[in-house]
């Protein structure tokens, strides 16, 4: 396995150690306030960012193909640290990702949610503790019908409709 693929985050390890982190910083500060920690635990893991999506007339299709680098079952990038040097299109998911139109975050996005006015959702592992609690919900991309990007050139056969994109 090449060194660069993440092996040691796990989807709770990232909301284990919250020492030094404002209980619910996000209701008192905006999102350009936000240190590198507090903005990365925003990330609700999801994975729904990761699927591939087509630019048709001006208006953004999700595909249920994801990028090869994410982890379905985590939903989370084996290659984070270094996703930018191996995947061109990957996005950095600043501000100006957050507030470009046409909108290719999903809804349920935590920073599309806070910049628009609203909260958190329960489901949202910062509120409910677990990381888990974004699949039991049903709002990531576990256990549903997705394909990796790997040998797909037909992506325009894959658009998909879900009502959390
Ligand atoms: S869509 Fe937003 S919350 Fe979900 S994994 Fe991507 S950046 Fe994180
Ligand atoms: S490389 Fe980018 S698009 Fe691919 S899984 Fe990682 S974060 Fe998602």
């Amino acid at each position: 396995m090449p060194d660069w693929i993440d092996e040691e985050i796990t989807p709770q390890s990232r909301f284990t150690d919250l020492q030094g982190i404002e209980p619910e910083f996000w209701k008192k500060k905006k999102l350009s306030e936000m240190s590198k920690r507090e903005w990365e635990l925003l990330c609700d893991g999801c994975g729904k960012c990761c699927l591939n999506k087509l630019d048709i007339r001006g208006k953004i299709k999700f595909t249920r193909t994801y990028c090869r680098f994410l982890d379905p079952q985590t939903c989370l990038c084996k290659i984070y640290e270094h996703r930018f040097e191996k995947v061109n299109d990957c996005r950095d998911i600043d501000l100006c990702a957050v507030r470009e139109k046409p909108r290719w975050l999903p809804k349920t996005c935590a920073y599309w949610l806070l910049d628009n006015g609203y909260d958190l959702p329960n489901w949202h592992p910062l509120v409910s503790g677990r990381a888990a609690s974004v699949h039991e919900a049903g709002m990531s991309v576990q256990n549903r019908q997705i394909v990796s990007e790997s040998g797909v050139s037909d992506f325009e056969n894959y658009i998909i409709d879900w009502k959390d994109l």
